[in-house]
């Protein structure tokens, strides 16, 4: 049904065919792509070539779904993400990294031999023109509860405090208010829409910024609050998760935050990003070795 219901959005009966999007192949398998682009595939529109200039072409959406959840569910199964009777809460910031994750969660959930209760929660920063009521329609389409705080968090943080380096400070008070509204409301797990960019990025951030190599983990057990915060898109790259969002018409609320765009984890971002012109395994790779570094601590049960 929400796959009926992603086919739909992604393409309505009446528009024209949607706007290509290209997605780098490097990091999905040679036999996905194979298939992808055998023919044998019909109920989904034909690949769309890429522009000459990159030699990159773009997958069906279905074959990016299935990737996507490919590595979803590696991150799920080696960190043991879930598990029996414990509500998740996903944090739905409006962007499209949570959208989709709360998307591949629900799809998840029958398929999990562990019986959870998934839900979204959503905290509001005090900017004014806020408007929740997409997220609202969208939980509601897939029949999930949402929950949604009110704080003064953005007038806080730029007003009051003027932080120079605001997003440290907010994105802290965020996650406070979000553990809270999930534990006022019976979840214990709380599932941030962090991918593999992300990851990289802060390592980046705190290695050349702050000269100490670290990053987030998987998993993180917050035990003064009685929270485990998992991060299931930790092997996710942020173009495959975009590329998904955009595909399944998935709902994204504009950011209406002044900083915005002009941080410096946006200068990784685009670090990464010609890194990944580059080459394409980069990100898997080190991915891969911020995991052998950290094997302990990105487990949060260790
Ligand atoms: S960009 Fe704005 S909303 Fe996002 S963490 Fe920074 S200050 Fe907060």
């Amino acid at each position: 049904m929400l796959l009926n219901f992603a086919k739909k959005r992604a393409f309505p009966a009446s528009s024209a065919k949607p706007s290509p999007v290209f997605v780098p192949l490097g990091y999905l398998p040679k036999r996905t792509v194979q298939r992808a682009f055998s023919g044998a595939e019909t109920a989904l529109p034909g690949p769309r070539q890429a522009p000459k200039k990159t030699g990159r072409k773009a997958l069906p959406v279905k074959y990016c779904y299935e990737e996507l959840f490919k590595r979803t569910k590696k991150a799920i199964v080696k960190y043991n993400m879930l598990a029996d009777e414990q509500g998740v809460m996903v944090g739905l910031s409006g962007g499209k990294d949570s959208a989709t994750l709360l998307y591949v969660l629900k799809k998840f959930q029958p398929l999990s031999r562990f019986k959870y209760k998934l839900a979204a929660g959503h905290i509001g920063l005090g900017f004014p023109g806020e408007d929740v009521s997409p997220l609202e329609e969208y939980c509601r389409q897939l029949d999930v509860p949402f929950f949604h705080e009110k704080t003064k968090i953005g007038p806080l943080v730029f007003e009051v405090r003027r932080e120079s380096n605001p997003c440290s400070l907010c994105a802290k008070l965020r996650r406070g208010a979000l553990n809270n509204l999930a534990l006022a409301n019976g979840y214990t797990k709380v599932a941030l829409g962090h991918h593999q960019d992300d990851v990289l990025e802060t390592l980046l951030l705190k290695t050349f910024f702050e000269g100490n190599i670290a990053s987030f983990n998987p998993v993180t057990w917050l035990d003064r609050k009685g929270v485990t915060v998992i991060r299931p898109f930790v092997y996710a790259p942020e173009d495959l998760v975009a590329h998904v969002a955009k595909e399944c018409g998935l709902p994204v609320v504009a950011s209406l935050c002044p900083a915005g765009g002009l941080t410096r984890r946006q200068d990784m971002k685009e670090f990464l990003r010609e890194l990944d012109a580059l080459s394409p395994e980069a990100k898997d790779r080190a991915t891969s070795a911020l995991e052998r570094l950290f094997e302990d601590k990105w487990d949060g049960r260790k």
